[in-house]
């Protein structure tokens, strides 16, 4: 090596040990870049909503293997995968509306209702007469008119009403080759283990023409029996006492596909989540951030599917119920313009109030509510089996919910940041307090 080559290697190492320290995230604080990039790869069109349509939550799955082998996470179950199987209805196909010759969009101007089943139909719309709820000849006339061939179109409000109608009455609806539910407010999709006979969509009344002539629908729907999926659950072992637990969960699958090409991206909902594991994950990670207590990261699969996953898990514990000393469930976080809401901040009043205390001490939210008990995520059956356990999501910023506006370039993770330093000073408190309580 000549002198010349020398000190040219000297300056690379010099200005590479510059760029390091420049780049390296200040120690112990998540990581903006990577929890945006986790949001973007986890919402993006290849993951296909991370649902039962190709294949969609294998390919999320995947994914948080590598994320947690990259950490060093230790599997709870080989390759850190928790197999298990659900019933899932599917609409892998055709997703086509028309009225009167004018093109529907799928997921903006319609949705498939969740058990609806397939079909390739064109017929008359059938508006259902009101006055069937409270009139008796009014019953008489829809018994005598042929519903076969037509498609059904009602209100929400009908709809629920009606299991109030007599049975003759139910059946003769029922006979409709498919049923339109007209949506006043927004479209809001979700997953059923069920299938109908016949199509059944979910239009924006807006989209809906006053006086809908001809409806065509094509729509390709399939129901598996016994899909087999996936939790994704790791552990970093404690230094002093690694038999006992705090655990992070979310569920890393969301609403999949409806048809070839439109899908539910589940930024908020809930990538945002999975993105704030994996910074803990990160944090924990680190030898000086070790707590005494074992931490384990449980990405659960099939939460939109009735939290099929996290049942599973609580059915077939990984690690002993009992010696989990607190369980944070991280849902839907990619907002927080109007805070923070902590589901059991109500039943578990002293964990609340930590939480208050640090968050009056560091100003890290600009709110923080407490519910009381909820089925609407995750550490629900975590806490009937009595873990302690919150939910956390923030407020605010986004109206987006369970529909194909719920992207990456619209989530503002506004709160992101604050809320993550709040579980980490949180999740430290718990793991140093004496007793479970
Ligand atoms: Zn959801």
């Amino acid at each position: 090596m000549n002198r010349y080559a020398a000190r040219f290697r000297a300056l690379a190492v010099a200005g590479l040990l510059a760029t390091c320290l420049l780049l390296a995230p200040a120690a112990g604080a998540q990581n903006m870049v990577r929890a945006r990039q986790t949001v973007a790869y986890l919402s993006a069109p290849a993951r296909h909503g991370r649902g039962y349509v190709n294949h969609g939550e294998q390919r999320a799955a995947r994914y948080l293997q590598h994320r947690y082998k990259a950490l060093g996470l230790l599997p709870l179950s080989p390759g850190y995968r928790q197999p298990f199987s659900l019933p899932i209805n599917t609409f892998p196909g055709r997703a086509e509306l028309q009225v009167d010759g004018q093109v529907l969009r799928p997921g903006l101007d319609f949705i498939a209702a969740p058990t609806s089943g397939p079909g390739h139909l064109r017929g008359p719309a059938h508006r259902l007469d009101t006055l069937v709820f409270s009139q008796l000849t009014a019953q008489t006339a829809l018994l005598a008119t042929r519903l076969t061939g037509a498609v059904l179109v009602l209100t929400q409000a009908e709809e629920r009403r009606l299991a109030s109608l007599p049975a003759a009455v139910q059946a003769h609806l029922a006979s409709a080759a498919a049923r339109v539910t007209l949506v006043s407010v927004k479209l809001t999709a979700s997953l059923a283990g069920e299938q109908a006979a016949r199509p059944h969509l979910e239009v924006l009344a807006s989209r809906w023409p006053a006086r809908a002539g001809t409806v065509a629908v094509r729509l390709d729907a399939r129901r598996y029996a016994a899909y087999p999926t996936q939790n994704v659950v790791g552990y970093l072992p404690g230094t002093a006492r690694p038999d006992s637990f705090l655990v992070v969960s979310a569920h890393y699958d969301h609403l999949g596909q409806l048809g070839r090409s439109t899908y539910f991206p589940g930024a908020n909902d809930n990538a945002s989540g999975v993105a704030m594991l994996l910074e803990l994950a990160a944090h924990y990670a680190r030898p000086k951030n070790r707590p005494a207590y074992s931490v384990a990261f449980l990405a659960f699969g099939a939460e939109e599917a009735g939290l099929i996953g996290s049942r599973y898990f609580v059915e077939h514990p990984l690690i002993p119920l009992s010696q989990i000393r607190f369980l944070a469930n991280l849902d839907l976080l990619g907002t927080g313009d109007e805070g923070l809401t902590v589901v059991n901040g109500r039943v578990l009043e002293p964990q609340f109030d930590q939480l208050r205390q640090l968050n009056a001490r560091h100003q890290y939210v600009a709110s923080l509510a407490a519910r009381g008990r909820a089925a609407n995520s995750d550490h629900f059956f975590f806490s009937e089996h009595g873990v302690p356990a919150f939910f956390f999501y923030t407020r605010g910023g986004s109206t987006a919910y369970h529909d194909v506006l719920d992207r990456f370039e619209t989530l503002p993770l506004t709160g992101f940041a604050s809320v993550f330093q709040l579980l980490r000073d949180f999740l430290n408190l718990q793991g140093a307090s004496p007793k479970r309580p």
